[in-house]
This record gives structure tokens, C-alpha cells and sequence, in this order.
């Protein structure tokens, strides 16, 4: 039930997730959401610790930026990144991603999308067929386009819970070095 909206792991926030974990998952681009899971929506420019971030993924990783925000948002954002980016993304939706992924020849398998929204970002990776690291909120308020996606990924984010479907990367990580 709901299988479309289990993310291959969870994480507290994108920044504390190892980049050793990423590279022993294949991984050679991640797509990275912005609001909730970079900055807060309302943050019009990356903040430092974002900025910091991305620089860091840069330097191991193809960076593009994925978001279902507005073009003038995202593409003022992503240029203070110096980052490929896709703005009005439509996730859940695939058909942009995949357009993306098929102009830049890039290898599904090597792709983590990195997100906090189970109907948006998680959904996605599955309509595409990418892994997804799903993450906490970064901060409380979200966009209020957001308020109705998250009553229902409260509702299944419980579920998944209880049914123990939400492994944290930690796990995977660890069950991975042990079975190497
Ligand atoms: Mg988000």
C-alpha cells in the first residue's frame, strides 16, 4: 500500500547525509530540492550554509537543482549556485525530470534526488525511476501550496512508520559496509 511514496532512505536534513553513503549507492548526480529542503521558501538567495553545502556536493557530485517553484525564484536561486537547475519541476509528475535526464544522457541508476515532500519529491522518484532520500522539514512553514500535500503525507508518513517502511541512511549505510 501507498509503495509509491517510500523513499529509498531518510534523512534528517540533506546536510547531514554522508557523502560516502551517496558514492556507495552509485550515485553521480543529485537532484536537490530547495524550499524545505536547502532553505526556507522564503529565502530568495541561498544562505550561506547552503551555499556551503552545494559547493561541497559540487565538488564530488553533478548538482542540479529540481523545484516546483516559480522560474524568476529558482533561476535567481540556482544562479547564485552556479547549478543546472529545472524550475517548475511539476514533481510529482515525471515528464520534466525525464526530459532533463534524457537531454544530459545521465544514468537513472546514478541519479539520488534528495527532497522533504512525500507527495511531491518521493512520488516523483518513483514516477521517474530514481532513488529518493526523503528529509525532515528544514524549517515549520511551508509555502501554502504545500499545507494540502502534507496532510496527506501525514496520514501515509504515519502509515510507513508503523509498518516500518522509512529506513534512515544510517541503516542502509551500515547494513552496506557490513555485507562489503
Ligand atoms: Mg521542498
Amino acid at each position: 500500500m501507498y509503495k509509491k511514496f517510500i523513499p529509498f532512505a531518510t534523512a534528517n536534513s540533506a546536510y547531514e547525509i554522508d557523502f560516502d553513503f551517496l558514492k556507495s549507492i552509485g550515485a553521480k548526480t543529485v537532484f536537490l530540492d530547495i524550499d524545505n529542503t536547502l532553505d526556507s521558501y522564503k529565502a530568495l538567495e541561498p544562505t550561506d550554509k547552503a551555499r556551503e553545502f552545494v559547493n561541497k556536493v559540487k565538488s564530488e557530485f553533478n548538482v542540479v537543482l529540481i523545484s516546483n517553484n516559480r522560474k524568476e525564484k529558482v533561476t535567481h536561486y540556482a544562479s547564485k549556485l552556479g547549478v543546472p537547475f529545472i524550475y517548475k519541476a511539476f514533481k510529482p509528475m515525471p515528464k520534466k525530470v525525464n526530459a532533463f535526464i534524457k537531454e544530459n544522457s545521465l544514468n537513472k541508476d546514478a541519479i539520488i534526488l534528495i527532497g522533504d515532500q512525500m507527495m511531491t519529491d518521493v512520488w516523483c522518484g518513483h514516477n521517474v525511476g530514481i532513488k529518493v532520500i526523503m528529509t525532515n522539514k528544514l524549517v515549520k512553514e511551508d509555502q501554502w501550496t504545500t499545507h494540502i500535500n502534507r496532510i496527506f503525507e501525514r496520514i501515509i508518513k504515519k502509515y510507513h512508520v508503523k509498518h516500518k517502511n522509512l529506513r534512515d541512511w544510517r541503516e542502509i549505510y551500515g547494513k552496506m559496509s557490513k555485507s562489503a
